[in-house]
């Protein structure tokens, strides 16, 4: 049987190698005679697949002592909550720039729990671009300024972080991050689901700098409280064993790869075939996104009537490509090029753009 065309949005492509790798070691992982999924969180075989992950995460993002690398459940969602329960003291607020439908999520459940203020907009331009942000329009005494830096149901990215800040930042990279190489220093906390560059779904990455845990009250629930896992190597309770295993091996195929900088230029190379492509059809397609903000991880773009949209994603289904359907709230055509989906998919997306074009 041979791969599908994956361009899902999440859960999306996870690499070959990795799948086949778990695989071979399904029935008996490293010896034990079991699966790592009836293993014991508590045995030194999980133990060393756990602390592989971690530490395959700090070398590739370089994150030094100064973070802790977690492991929780719930998904980037639940960090929507427990960003703000965690940070957001009494009397302070906490800013939110709005990029997206997952920035304007973050914001609502933040405005459950304290003051916010949303400090940039692109809504009114149909999130198609990134504002610029004024470092200076966020207060000193600010409890965190949130960003979401690539915003997948949109296809907009940051290229260039907010700096000078004198307030934590807090970033959601489920839909980037591993796309290219970051200097994790300029974050105060990054989430991201894992579903999307990471692993399977059922695994969220936090990696927050130590000094943030001291803000975290003890009031709060258990599980819901940053220090349980940092103090506990997020093994307070059972963690999802499976879902870290695959991301261990998903980092391991990252690092194959020739790390960050080998990944984001790959990555460069495959926006690069259906942008040029977008640009060179000459309204025929349309893309969402503003030039400057345009995501490598989703490609977002639109025929010039609902008609020939209709007809685009009916033909690229039959030719085999999957997943190109825009997001249920925006419509369109959407094209996740995650790290995971191989350049010479997206060449055949590329051509079958071109060739739908010059036949419609
Ligand atoms: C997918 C996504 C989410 C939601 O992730 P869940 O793991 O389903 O909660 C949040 N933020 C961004 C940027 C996403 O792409």
């Amino acid at each position: 049987m041979s791969r599908a065309l994956n361009f899902n949005a999440g859960p999306a492509a996870l690499p070959e190698w990795a799948l086949k790798e778990a695989q071979s070691e399904l029935l008996n992982f490293r010896g034990t005679g079991m699966s790592v999924m009836e293993l014991s969180h508590r045995s030194k075989d999980y133990d060393a697949v756990h602390n592989e992950a971690i530490s395959l995460l700090r070398s590739l993002l370089s994150i030094s002592d100064d973070y802790e690398v977690l492991f929780l459940q719930g998904g980037a969602s639940l960090q929507f909550s427990m960003v703000p329960m965690n940070l957001l003291k009494d009397g302070q607020t906490a800013y939110y720039a709005l990029t997206g439908s997952w920035s304007e999520k973050a914001l609502k459940e933040a405005q459950k729990l304290g003051k916010t203020e949303a400090v940039i907009s692109s809504k009114e331009n149909q999130y198609k671009n990134i504002p610029a942000l004024d470092p200076s329009s966020i207060p000193n005494d600010a409890a965190y300024l949130h960003i979401t830096s690539n915003n997948t149901i949109y296809g907009t990215q940051w290229h260039d972080f907010p700096s000078g800040l004198q307030v934590p930042l807090v970033a959601d990279m489920s839909s980037d991050i591993l796309c290219r190489p970051l200097n994790v220093e300029q974050f105060d906390l990054i989430y991201a689901g894992a579903q999307k560059n990471l692993g399977p779904s059922g695994v969220t990455v936090v990696i927050i700098k130590k000094d943030l845990l001291a803000r975290s009250s003890h009031e709060l629930p258990t599980m819901l409280n940053y220090n349980t896992y940092a103090k506990n190597n997020s093994l307070y309770n059972t963690p999802p064993t499976f879902g870290i295993y695959l991301l261990s091996l998903v980092l391991k195929w990252v690092e194959q790869q020739g790390g960050l900088t080998a990944i984001e230029k790959i990555n460069g190379q495959k926006a690069a075939l259906l942008y040029d492509e977008i640009d060179q059809s000459e309204g025929f397609y349309n893309g969402h996104a503003e030039q400057d903000s345009r995501s490598t991880m989703n490609v977002t773009f639109t025929l010039n009537s609902d008609e020939a949209t209709k007809s685009f994603l009916t033909q690229a289904k039959e030719a085999g490509f999957v997943g190109l359907n825009g997001h249920r709230s925006v419509g369109g055509c959407r094209a996740s090029i995650y790290n995971a989906v191989p350049l010479e998919n997206v060449e055949k997306l590329a051509q079958f753009m071109k060739d739908f074009r010059k036949n419609y």
